[in-house]
Formats: C-alpha cells, sequence, structure tokens
C-alpha cells in the first residue's frame, strides 16, 4: 500500500484565502484583525518561525506587529508590554514565541496574556477550557492536526488512537481534542514501556517526539492515519519529521510529510484563532 500524502500547504492555502475573504469583511466594518507576536532572544529556529507568522498575516491582510526584546530584558519589560498589547484594541491576538530564556518564568509570561487574546491557548483558563470541550481557543498545532483529519474524512470516532508526546503545546491537548473527536486515546512518552504495543493497534498515530524518523514502518498498523508534528534539522541541514516517511508510507493509508505538512497549518490556525478574537471583538 502507497498511503495518501495529506498535503499542509495546500490545505493551509485553501484555509488561507477563506480567512483573507473573512478578515476583509471585517475591515470593511471596521475591524482589522491584529496579532502582536513577541520574540526574546536570537534562537534561529523562533527567528525563523516568526518571521513566517508576521508574513503570514500580512498576506492575510491582517495587522501585526512583532516585538523583539534582547535575550538578557528584563522579565518585567516583557511583562508590562503584554499589559499595554491587553488594553491595545488593534490588537486581538497576543502570540509569546517559546521557549523563553532560563530567567523567565515561562507560565507567569503566558498568564498575563488577556484569555481573549490568548490565541495560542496556552492560558491556564484557556487550557482548562479545552479540557472541558468548551475551547475558547483551540492550539494551533493541533487544531491544525484535526483539520487534516475533517479535510481527509477520518472519523475518529471509536477509533484507536495514539499520540506520542505529552507536551503542553502538543501531545496533551492533542489527546484531548481526540477524545472529544470519539476516538479511544493513548498517550505515549518517554517513559512508556512498551511503545511498539500501543503504536501497533493505533488506526490514527500522531508523533511528536522531536526524534528524527523514530517512527518505522514496523510500528505501524497497516492501514493507519499517521501524522508526523515533528521539526527536526538533520546534518545535512534537511529538515525531517518524527516519522520515517519513506518506510511509513508503503504501509500507512494516509500520512503528513515533512516539509509541508504540519507546519504550514499550525501558522493557518494561528490565523483562524486570530480571526475568530478579532470577530468576537468587533461583535
Ligand atoms: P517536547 O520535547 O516538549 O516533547 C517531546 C515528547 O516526546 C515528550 O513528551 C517525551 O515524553 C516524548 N518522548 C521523547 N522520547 C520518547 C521516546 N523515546 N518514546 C516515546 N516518547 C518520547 O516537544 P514538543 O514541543 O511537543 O514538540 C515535538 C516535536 O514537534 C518537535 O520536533 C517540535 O519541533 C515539533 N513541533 C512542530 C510544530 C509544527 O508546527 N509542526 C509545532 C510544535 C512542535
Amino acid at each position: 500500500m502507497t498511503a495518501k500524502i495529506l498535503d499542509g500547504n495546500a490545505l493551509a492555502q485553501k484555509l488561507r484565502a477563506d480567512f483573507k475573504t473573512r478578515a476583509e469583511a471585517l475591515a470593511a466594518r471596521g475591524t482589522r484583525p491584529g496579532l502582536a507576536v513577541i520574540l526574546v532572544g536570537e534562537d534561529p529556529a523562533s527567528q525563523v518561525y516568526v518571521r513566517n507568522k508576521v508574513a503570514a498575516c500580512e498576506k492575510a491582510g491582517f495587522h501585526s506587529e512583532k516585538i523583539v526584546y534582547a535575550p538578557d530584558v528584563a522579565p518585567q519589560v516583557v511583562l508590562d508590554r503584554i499589559a499595554e498589547l491587553n488594553a491595545d484594541p488593534k490588537i486581538h491576538g497576543i502570540l509569546v514565541q517559546l521557549p523563553l530564556p532560563k530567567h523567565f518564568d515561562s507560565d507567569a509570561v503566558l498568564e498575563a496574556i488577556a484569555v481573549e487574546k490568548d490565541v495560542d491557548g496556552f492560558h491556564a483558563e484557556n487550557v482548562g477550557a479545552l479540557m472541558q470541550g468548551q475551547p475558547r481557543f483551540i492550539p494551533c498545532t493541533p487544531y491544525g492536526v484535526m483539520k487534516f483529519f475533517e479535510e481527509a474524512g477520518v472519523d475518529l470516532k471509536g477509533k484507536e488512537a495514539v499520540v506520542i508526546g505529552r507536551s503542553n503545546i502538543v501531545g496533551k491537548p492533542m489527546a484531548m481534542l481526540l477524545l472529544h473527536a470519539g476516538a479511544t486515546v493513548t498517550v505515549c512518552h518517554s517513559q512508556t514501556q512498551d511503545l511498539l504495543f500501543h503504536t501497533r493497534r493505533a488506526d490514527v498515530l500522531v508523533a511528536a517526539i522531536g526524534k528524527p524518523k523514530f517512527v518505522t514502518a514496523a510500528m505501524v498498523k497497516p492501514g493507519a492515519v499517521v501524522i508526523d508534528v515533528g521539526i527536526n534539522r538533520l546534518p545535512d541541514g534537511k529538515l525531517c519529521g518524527d516519522v520515517d516517511f519513506d518506510g511509513v508510507k508503503e504501509v500507512a493509508a494516509a500520512i503528513t510529510p515533512v516539509p509541508g505538512g504540519v507546519g504550514p497549518m499550525t501558522i493557518t490556525m494561528l490565523l483562524a484563532n486570530t480571526l475568530e478574537a478579532a470577530e468576537r471583538a468587533a461583535q
């Protein structure tokens, strides 16, 4: 079997065209969606992510502000800026690029963002709302993954879904979304004893580990839908996911590539959340 390739660029393009139309309609009524992105430090990967987020906003007709601080900035300076952005009517979404430098209390920074502008969905109140099945904002990466299932017509009800990874930004919210969609969910992590036992019975397998080509064909149930969240840089400079794409595509029914899979969908869902925040503010 050769898997259907779930094309994140094509899906992102389709959704972004719709967001652009919605943003124009909103702007015509006096509200242009606005996103502020805060970057602390000079981490090269974070710089690329922030640049891509701001560029995507501009392309979609959103207002955007990029706020950059030196790595040794005092946390209070950032907190004061967040307070200003919370009160700024031009800004509907505020995103702090993670990870923050070690002298920051990341949780305190995320909690400082107004819940109605927390477009990453990382504020504890928004995490709680997601857990209760009434999300205000769905974290962008798992939100993008759910869009793949929707687009491919994958009915999650009653499916065995296995998520590898339990981070706050990917694994945990992913598991919660799959659970709410009716799947039976198993979350595996670095202390899982028999990973193969779990992955081999997954109808839907989501890999968010951060280890290149970790998931091999032998770990995948024939006919499974495999979503690769990982972004890893190989010694030759090329990007690859957490899934051994060439091997797994021969076993799976559908698979996301890296690059061109989940990555473009993450930014797309950031636009979705910012647009929703602006639409709510305009009401
Ligand atoms: P993380 O480091 O916070 O979490 C990794 C998880 O993998 C942990 O929960 C850990 O328990 C688990 N893990 C590690 N080794 C394991 C093993 N041997 N067996 C089973 N589980 C194991 O990472 P994260 O922030 O969740 O990101 C995961 C990956 O996804 C990274 O490659 C990251 O770059 C990527 N990512 C991509 C996007 C995107 O837009 N595509 C967004 C966020 C993260």
